[in-house]
């Protein structure tokens, strides 16, 4: 690709070569991103998409808290919000505007503050941009269901809005395009007494830490729960079985592979013990994927997104 940092277009915001992604990821594993570039602001972001030329691929990225980021790197330009699209505030309306940046966790806090019920957000350790293009959920509500519209910058530096009809959303999947990039949303929550909706949500964490290894370092559930099947024995899409129990049922809890491991306390949690790299926790993902087909018939397929290059040592 030559010289990349040439070939980009001239911002407001900062553009860093060769940028280190361990320190930025949750499993604290991969490669550099060959440029990082963090925008100034909304239309910094649309010029430089606008300006950037059509072979550089780009990948937005929030806490990469659902990321497995490969040991050879990122070509091309990682994009990454910063302080200026972490907002929040309550509309005249009584509508939520967040930034994209903000995280889950602040953002169900200052809601609660507010009166506002987004509770569910409260245990979820991304940003607000990954949550809508994951349908992040937990304990059966969905960002779906309080998403009113967001505005996003296109691959063409278009800067357009977005409403549920455009999102298509479904478990853990949006519609939204890999290359568009949510700068900010619009969120409506039902209201509540500010006391109980932070009581609501210290149970949340407290029931987490029960069942969930909350405190070492994965990037949540691994795999998607699979889909169900009717009692004709049709698939359908109701994914009423559960990953952990058909890797549980494979003899896995626990499985390990290098420095990564499918943890002890819940087997859909792929842990970075320590000193895991990337191929570690990808090949173990894979080798359970393969035991489970081997024991059940079932393919799970990964919830966790894998991007960027293997290493070729
Ligand atoms: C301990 C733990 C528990 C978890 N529990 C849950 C849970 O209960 N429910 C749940 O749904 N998830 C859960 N997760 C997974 C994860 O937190 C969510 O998927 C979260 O929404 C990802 O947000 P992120 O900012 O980290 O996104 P990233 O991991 O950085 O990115 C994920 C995807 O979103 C895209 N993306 C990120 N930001 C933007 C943006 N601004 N615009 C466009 N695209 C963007 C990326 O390109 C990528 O495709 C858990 C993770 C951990 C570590």
């Amino acid at each position: 690709m030559g010289d990349l940092l040439s070939r980009l277009p001239e911002v407001e915001g900062k553009y860093t070569e060769n940028r280190a992604m361990d320190t930025l990821s949750w499993l604290r594993t991969g490669g550099p991103a060959e440029i990082l570039f963090q925008p100034a602001h909304m239309a910094d972001l649309a010029t430089f998409m606008k300006g950037l030329p059509d072979d550089i691929p780009v990948l937005p990225i929030g806490v990469c808290s659902n990321m497995i980021i490969r040991d050879g790197g990122i070509k091309g330009v990682v994009i990454r919000l910063g302080r200026g699209f972490n907002g929040f505030e309550v509309m005249t309306n009584g509508n939520i505007r967040a930034g994209a940046a903000a995280l889950d966790a602040q953002v169900a806090k200052k809601a609660a503050d507010e009166g506002f019920d987004l509770a569910f957000l409260r245990t979820i350790p991304g940003s607000i941009g990954g949550a809508i293009k994951m349908n992040a959920g937990c304990y059966g509500v969905y960002i779906a269901d309080a998403f009113v519209s967001a505005t996003a910058v296109t691959r063409t530096g278009k800067i357009v809005t977005l409403k549920p009809e455009d999102m298509d959303f479904s478990y853990r999947h949006s519609a939204l395009p890999d290359d568009t990039m949510i700068v900010q949303c619009v969120l409506k929550a039902p209201t509540g007494e500010p006391k109980m909706i932070h009581q609501k949500m210290e149970d949340a964490l407290a029931r987490r830490a029960e069942s969930q290894p909350t405190k070492e370092r994965s990037c949540g559930s691994t795999f998607r729960n699979p889909a169900g099947f009717s009692s004709t024995g049709q698939a359908d899409d109701v994914h009423d079985l559960k990953a952990w129990k058909v890797i549980e049922d494979a003899g896995l809890r626990g499985e390990r592979l290098g420095g990564a491991q499918m943890s002890e306390m819940h087997p859909n949690f792929l842990i970075n013990t320590g000193d895991a790299t990337s191929a570690d926790l990808e090949n173990l993902g894979e080798l359970v994927r393969k035991k489970v087909a081997q024991n059940s018939g079932i393919t799970l397929e990964w919830e966790i997104r894998r991007v960027g290059e293997k290493s070729s040592t």
